[in-house]
């Protein structure tokens, strides 16, 4: 669910405190009764009908990239976006016809010059796709693309961007049209270049009415939100643009989205930008946050002396310069560890246990969190490399949120390279939709050497099998393991242990059956003699997996109720023992009441030192 907090600051006046519950929200509150009596600057008056915004109106909102909104003031007020739609409108024309066309017209040189310079570089192209000759020239590529279909198409991406269907002020449109005459030069300019190669006064109406789009200061951030979460719209979860288009929007919104004072700006505020002579100003921390700022005064570049201070002191007061960086990419490494620490979930009978025991350095779990991009993964693969070859290499994924492009070159290398060392790579939890694994399912589809399981537990039991069968141990469901293997009656005599037998029934399930419930009363003990039976919590965690030769339910000796349930696996057979009957006997056999209940303690504290090495390696990190 994303969230809205509000501010209960009523517009335009400066108040007492507001009574805000996030420390974020308190900030922006602040920011916003510090600067609401700031009256410097002029509203844009060279297009008539913007010199009738309302100078006092003032708002704020930032969005994060989880979609949760704060906002103060007067953020719901509309205004035309202006020079703000360049950045998006760019980012569209890439994602529509590609770089080659877009960069071939259009340059990436911050120009040093107002916004309506009427001022080509010296191929005779726009310096820059955030001043006007540039989008004028971006428009004209739409309009290429799409003829009449062009602005339309433009107000459909703007929608996405925004996450709600926007329209155009119609007066604003006409009043810039009517007045454009700057424009409307810089446009035949672009013709005679050739950068413009049909109609002019089509593209201009584009460009005017795309201009024209309105918004508030929710939108604004929302659609920098999107450009921060690579083209996802942190609301809708629309993929608006490819992120590469993204990508290249904020590298030119980064050198030139301020105008004139684009230096100055990603000097001090650190953000890639872009404003409007509407008032609005939209800022992007990529993978945090989009802000948007509306109030309509603007300096002499016409960038919004309100929205200029905001940022400034935001930026200034989080230290959110994204140029003043630092990661501990080591993090990324939640736990390394090997079949001694951790085992999987499968209880294992003692032969099985003796081999696996012998060989726990064969199976190793990387298990991996967070975000992993160029360097952590490049630190992974220094791990990787680290020690004596395992037969098994499982890397798990569960608690990463995404693998980018450049890190799944480096992943896929050095799984390449240990599988050239004869180790079997196991990747786990990586088959999830997310755009953010996108490129590592793609390497993952081409490649020959890696094995993908859903679930950890999976792929650790998996290679335990393996290393049991590898040497010597059988894996056999079907063998059937007499009484007198179990564990939990070892040291009875012959007579001792038919005379437990006889208190008991053999019984069969079938694959599937739910053989005990949690939360009912402990009845009865169940030896399995043939077949695989899972142990879950209610959640469907599973807790164990037992063969034949084990015995579940046995808490019943002392736990009057059942902790979790108990399902078949495979058809089973059973050596199935009431509780009462054991009790009974128990009474007149105190030899064989110890006997078992000593070997009750070592069953379980075998088990328990196994939770104390999870324990252990949980807490290590
Ligand atoms: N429509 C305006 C113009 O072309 C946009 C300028 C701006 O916002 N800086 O003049």
């Amino acid at each position: 669910m994303n969230k809205i907090e509000r501010s209960p600051l009523p517009s335009t006046v400066a108040q007492q405190p507001a009574d805000t519950s996030s420390p974020l929200l308190r900030f922006l509150d602040e920011l916003h009764r510090n600067y609401a009596g700031e009256t410097g600057g002029a509203l844009a008056d060279y297009i008539p009908e913007l010199s009738k915004a309302n100078p006092d109106h003032f708002g704020i909102s930032l969005v994060s990239i989880d979609g949760h909104t704060y906002e103060v003031g007067d953020t719901q007020v509309p205004f035309t976006i202006q020079s703000i739609s360049k950045a998006f409108v760019f980012a569209l024309a890439l994602d529509l016809v590609g770089p080659e066309v877009v960069e071939g017209k259009i340059g990436v040189e911050p120009s040093g010059e107002a916004f309506n310079a009427i001022r080509l570089n010296a191929q005779n192209r726009p310096f820059n796709a955030m001043v006007n000759a540039g989008a004028i020239a971006c428009s004209g590529i739409i309009h290429e693309a799409k003829g009449e279909e062009a602005f339309e198409t433009i107000r459909q991406a703007m929608s996405r961007f925004a996450g709600r269907d926007l329209d155009v002020d119609e007066a604003v449109f006409q009043s810039e049209r009517a007045t454009g005459d700057r424009n409307r030069a810089i446009g035949y300019l672009l013709k005679s270049s050739s950068v413009i190669g049909t109609d002019v006064s089509a593209v201009l109406d584009v460009y005017f009415r795309q201009c024209s789009i309105l918004v508030n200061a929710h939108d604004i951030a929302v659609m920098g939100a999107t450009l921060g979460n690579r083209g996802v719209n942190p609301i809708t979860g629309e993929q608006v643009v490819a992120p590469y288009a993204v990508a290249r929007a904020l590298s030119v919104m980064t050198s030139s989205g301020m105008y004139d004072y684009a230096g100055e700006w990603i000097y001090r505020v650190g953000l890639p930008a872009k404003s409007g002579v509407g008032g609005g100003i939209v800022a992007t921390f990529p993978s945090q946050f989009g802000l948007g700022t509306f109030s309509p005064l603007l300096d002499s570049h016409g960038n919004s002396t309100r929205g200029i201070k905001v940022c400034e002191t935001l930026s200034d007061h989080f230290n959110l310069h994204m140029l003043n960086r630092t990661s501990n990419i080591q993090s990324c490494l939640f736990a390394d560890y090997d079949l001694s620490k951790s085992s999987s979930r499968r209880s294992r009978r003692p032969d099985e246990a003796e081999i696996l025991a012998e060989r726990s350095d064969k199976v190793r779990v990387l298990e991996l969190f967070g975000a992993l991009a160029f360097t952590e993964v490049d630190y992974v693969t220094r791990k990787l490399a680290e020690g004596p070859a395992p037969h098994f290499m499982i890397v798990d994924f569960r608690r990463t949120s995404g693998i980018t492009g450049a890190a799944t070159k480096l992943m896929m290398d050095a799984f390449k390279t240990l599988s050239g060392r004869g180790v079997t790579v196991i990747v786990t939890a990586v088959d999830r939709k997310a755009a953010a694994f996108a490129e590592f399912r793609a390497a993952m589809k081409d490649s020959t050497f890696v094995r993908s399981f859903p679930l950890l537990d999976e792929a650790i039991e998996w290679s335990e099998d393996q290393i049991v069968y590898r040497y010597g141990g059988a894996v056999d469901f079907s063998q059937t393991v007499p009484l007198g293997e179990q564990a939990l009656l070892k040291e009875l005599t012959p007579e001792e242990l038919s005379l437990v037998s006889a208190l008991g029934e053999t019984r069969n399930f079938d694959n599937g059956a739910h053989i005990i419930a949690a939360g009912e009363t402990s009845d009865s003990l169940y030896f399995l003699l043939r077949g695989l039976v899972s142990v879950k919590l209610p959640t469907g965690v599973r807790l164990a997996t037992l063969t034949s030769g084990m015995v579940f339910g046995e808490l019943a000796l002392l736990e009057p109720r059942r902790s979790a349930d108990v399902f078949a696996d495979t058809p089973i057979v059973c050596h199935v023992i009431p509780l009462a009957a054991l009790h009974q006997f128990c009474g007149g056999n105190p030899k064989i009441e110890t006997k078992i209940m000593l070997n009750l303690s070592r069953l379980l504290s075998a088990r328990l030192i196994r939770a104390n090495k999870k324990v252990d390696l949980l807490s290590a990190n």
